[in-house]
């Protein structure tokens, strides 16, 4: 085997190996890799197409090809996927934050922005199912009168959101409790003090988690995707407490699956604690967020 690589030639051969495979962006995985074994940014590898590269670099880039090739998470090995423009931290054990719930973040800070919680000089935000931070983070980050409760079941997930947290700077306006659901809000006298809830909680249905991509159904935590037979378990769990905790004009934010829209609004109906109810779908058409 060749050993004797430049960047250009390892950035090729990297692409080849992955392009074997059946992945949908086999140049872009090989440029992060790349990036990510020399520690450099991509500018760097197009300006220097004919640095040489070592041999330990040369092993490492290809053990960590091979690795994607089998379908493990690129976002797992450069550690990093970007989230409404924030650098998040994510960790194996934890959900990669996607694209599609910055929908869901969007639609809270428009209708933070178009209320009277705009001029509220705190809001207090419920995120349950919190993950790396993404929907706590992003929220806080562009919410300057936000401070979020933001709970996860995992610990291994809370670390991450904490990493991410201090990374942004935003320790301040976070507070991250370990535990099910609203439970570890039962001591905190929050009862009619939030404003709004927000959750992407696991939503597939069990049958359903097998026929996913690799990626997702091999590599990524099954308690961050599971909602149970039908999918809708955390949805009807979450509706039971709202009435406790929302405030009068609270607002309820949640990702839902592709079909899940009229399902999820059914238990928002029937809740009868809701003036108006939105479905909101994702650049695919499909049912995205419910509000
Ligand atoms: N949207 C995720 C997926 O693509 C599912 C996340 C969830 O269940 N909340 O698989």
């Amino acid at each position: 085997m060749v050993r004797d690589y430049t960047i250009k030639s390892l950035l090729q051969e990297g692409m080849n190996i992955l392009n074997e495979g059946d992945f949908k962006t086999p140049l872009l995985d090989a440029q992060l890799i790349l990036c990510y074994t020399l520690s450099v940014d991509k500018l760097y590898i197009y300006t220097h197409p004919n640095d040489k590269v070592n041999v330990e670099t040369v092993d490492k880039f290809f053990e960590f090809i091979n690795r994607r090739r089998e379908g493990y998470p690129v976002q797992y090995i450069i550690q990093k996927q970007e989230f409404m423009g924030l650098e998040f931290n994510v960790a194996e054990g934890v959900l990669i934050p996607r694209p599609d719930t910055e929908i869901l973040v969007e639609k809270v800070i428009e209708i933070v922005d178009n209320s009277l919680l705009k001029g509220k000089k705190r809001i207090n935000i419920v995120d349950i199912g919190t993950g790396s931070g993404a929907i706590t983070l992003s929220l806080a980050y562009y919410l300057k009168n936000a401070f979020v409760y933001s709970i996860d079941i995992s610990k291994k997930a809370l670390d991450v959101a904490k990493e991410n947290s201090k990374k942004f700077g935003l320790e301040d306006r976070v507070l991250f409790l370990e535990g099910s659901l609203f439970k570890p809000l039962s001591t905190l006298n929050l009862d009619n003090n939030i404003d709004v809830v927000v959750s992407n909680p696991p939503y597939i249905p069990t049958d359903e988690i097998e026929k996913l991509q690799i990626e997702v159904s091999k590599y990524e935590p099954r308690t961050a995707l599971d909602g149970g037979e039908d999918g809708l378990d955390y949805y009807r769990e979450i509706v039971k407490d709202l009435s406790k905790y929302l405030t009068d004009n609270g607002v309820i934010a949640f990702e839902i699956g592709y079909n899940q829209g009229q399902d999820v609004k059914e238990l928002l109906v029937n809740s009868g604690l809701f003036k108006k109810i939105e479905i909101i779908k994702d650049l695919s058409g499909h049912d995205r967020v419910v509000v």
